[in-house]
């Protein structure tokens, strides 16, 4: 099957390098260009260059200050070292956490592994998809450290309310962390506003190379380093600093920061639309609550989501069934459970992430090859 035919719907697990990423590495190969960026001569300098300048281009695109931002090896990494590096500072305490019960693996999993289980609080979800605020409300207390919350869900796209749970956090002198890793791009973003004290974002969900990510931290909050070694990145993230990756970052930042509107909901809107009027027995999951605009959760009841993604797969539309890093295990899905999925909907969940890029010629294909693959699992004759 030919790249042209595939309609790739995956871009929560990951996106097509955008064009200018494309020419940045194109750039790079053919000039050779390489260079410690500690090193003093010049093509050390230069390097120097490259990640000082996209580190502005994030900050930027994020609106903070440059000293404010850390490189990271992307966001499991910066997820990690948000959550450690503020409890390696309160280790002698007992301290409580909370965070959604729809963290991604690399906060929830960190969580659980650096504060004891019975300490750490877990928001749940209403059924449309959204946080439950009066459950924020009651579980952080003045005896809660951080409060970590993601912006938009890997999962089903819904958006969470930041800014609401860093008024509630900083009232009662909690720190807030936010893994903003899947609305990096999709949707405004500005650290001043949201007044969180820590956000994690990913290249590889916005168009830039997998492996890079960035790590804001405000100004005056301290977060101990989680690694030792020398000094790069402010002593934050030692090591010497993946120079191709961030110029790829820096490159997608620059056109965040520049890009005058973003995408809307639209394409989405027409798939899903299509979805329900074409085929029976389905539902999307968190319709009619705040959510990003690339993302459907679309329960197929009566079919297996494994067995659907592998149907469709076959008619070159890419789609998955859940978190790319839960592959492999058995099925589960925090998020849709809290929702109030039973087992088997969840086990008939399927996502489709779409992108910048995505046309509605995509969104044709994808919603026919949609229908027939459900009726051919379903044993109806696909006509
Ligand atoms: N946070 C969220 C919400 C994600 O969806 C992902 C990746 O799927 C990550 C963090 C991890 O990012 P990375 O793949 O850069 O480690």
């Amino acid at each position: 099957m030919s790249k042209r035919n595939i309609v790739y719907l995956d871009n929560n697990s990951t996106t097509e390098l955008s064009h200018e990423v494309s020419g940045v590495l194109m750039d790079i190969v053919i000039h050779s260009v390489y260079g410690n960026p500690s090193s003093k001569h010049s093509f050390g300098l230069k390097m120097r260059a490259i990640v000082e300048a996209s580190r502005y281009s994030v900050a930027k695109s994020l609106g903070c200050g440059p000293g404010e931002i850390y490189f990271t090896s992307g966001g499991t990494e910066a997820n990690n070292m948000a959550i450690r590096g503020v409890y390696n500072i309160y280790s002698d305490q007992e301290n409580e956490a909370v965070m959604s019960i729809a963290e991604h693996s690399s906060v929830y999993n960190t969580m659980l592994s650096v504060v004891q289980d019975s300490k750490v609080r877990q928001i749940p979800l209403l059924s449309d998809g959204s946080l439950d605020l009066e459950w924020a409300d009651r579980l952080i207390t003045e005896d809660t450290t951080l409060v970590s919350v993601m912006l938009a869900n890997n999962e089903t796209g819904n958006i969470y309310p930041v800014k609401e749970i860093v008024r509630i956090a900083h009232e009662r002198g909690a720190l807030v962390h936010c893994d903003a890793v899947q609305a990096y791009g999709k949707m405004p973003i500005n650290v001043r506003d949201l007044g969180v004290d820590i956000l994690t974002i990913s290249g590889h969900k916005a168009h830039a190379l997998p492996g890079i990510g960035a790590l804001y931290v405000r100004k005056g909050v301290q977060v101990h380093p989680i690694s030792t070694g020398g000094n790069q990145e402010m002593g934050m993230r030692p090591g010497t600093e993946n120079y191709i990756a961030i110029a790829t970052l820096g490159t997608v930042a620059e056109e965040i920061y520049n890009r005058e509107s973003l995408p809307s909901p639209g394409l989405r809107d027409v798939f899903e639309r299509g979805l329900l009027r074409q085929i029976p027995d389905i539902f999307i999951n968190g319709a009619g609550a705040d959510r990003i605009y690339n993302t459907s959760s679309v329960t197929f009841r009566g079919i297996d989501a494994s067995q659907m993604v592998e149907a469709l797969s076959d008619n070159g539309i890419f789609a998955s069934t859940g978190p790319a890093c839960s592959a492999g295990l058995k099925r589960t899905s925090r998020t849709l459970e809290s929702m109030g999925l039973s087992e088997d909907e969840v086990l008939s969940t399927v996502r489709f992430s779409f992108s910048q890029f995505s046309s509605i010629s995509d969104v044709v294909t994808a919603i026919e090859g949609c229908a027939r693959c459900a009726k051919v699992l379903r044993g109806q004759s696909p006509e």
